[in-house]
């Protein structure tokens, strides 16, 4: 690493240094880089690695013939998850929207963009991370039009019952050090909490996801979509990805 590289990424490393996501300001003072690096995975022994990946293609099969539920009669395509069966983190929204419901692939319209770079200032990225939602079926107001844009809204209570049981076995399959849930839905369901988003944000609590599987460490955050309507709430994120990132650094 040259001198001056050294130097930014220990810059980058200080507390006050924000990445240009956060503060469009910081941009132009510090071109962003990758904060230090987090560790890759280390990938499971071959043979566990076959099985996590046989688990995970027979679950997208099932996940996309599922009828548990309306939504599945009335999506375009079924959004399973994306990313690395080895994942140390899993972030978890809440449903897909237009984008991904087209695609098939979770987080990849505008609050998407931004998850990426918020993982990208920690050092992750989407083939190291797992990503995937409570729900896998887009819910929307006018089912009758899925090429409508503006058709979101959140799931219902029964529809997120039909759905929960994949999350809990990619959970389990995956069995990641950490979970981050993106906004209030992923929050409310999976710690059975009310509490508002703001209030739990930032504080560690622990998931069991069932079948006897290890629990595993939640740090609740914002929806990137919230950080786009309220840009000042990219500073708590930012903190809660440092967290992230200090207990990733730990063995
Ligand atoms: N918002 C979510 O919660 N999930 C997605 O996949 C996309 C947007």
């Amino acid at each position: 690493m040259t001198r001056a590289l050294r130097r930014r990424v220990e810059l980058s490393d200080s507390s006050d240094w924000l990445p240009a996501w956060v503060d469009a300001s910081a941009a132009a003072k510090t071109p962003a880089p990758a904060l230090r690096a987090v560790p890759a995975p280390s990938p499971a022994k071959p043979a566990a690695r076959r099985k996590k990946a046989e688990v995970f293609a027979e679950l997208t099969e099932r996940i996309k013939a599922c009828r548990a539920c309306p939504l599945g009669a009335q999506r375009i395509q079924a959004v399973p998850g994306v990313g690395s069966h080895d994942a140390q983190v899993l972030f978890v929204g809440e449903g897909p929207g237009f984008d991904e419901d087209h695609k098939g692939e979770p987080f990849i319209g505008r609050s998407g963009k931004l998850l990426d770079k918020i993982m990208e200032s920690i050092g992750l990225s989407r083939a190291t991370v797992y990503i995937a939602n409570i729900v896998k079926c887009h819910p929307m107001t006018d089912p009758s039009d899925p090429e409508k844009h503006g058709n979101d809204r959140p799931p219902s209570p029964e529809e997120i019952s039909a759905c929960r049981g994949w999350l809990d076995t990619q959970i389990r399959t995956i069995a990641p050090r950490f979970i981050v849930t993106l906004g209030a839905v992923p929050a409310r369901v999976l710690l059975g909490d009310n509490t508002p988003i703001s209030k739990i944000r930032g504080v560690w609590r622990e998931y069991d996801p069932g079948a006897g599987a290890p629990k595993v460490r939640l740090l609740p955050t914002f929806h990137p979509a919230a950080l786009l309507r309220n840009p000042d709430l990219k500073r708590d994120v930012w903190t809660d990805m440092k967290n992230l990132r200090e207990e990733l650094s730990k063995p």
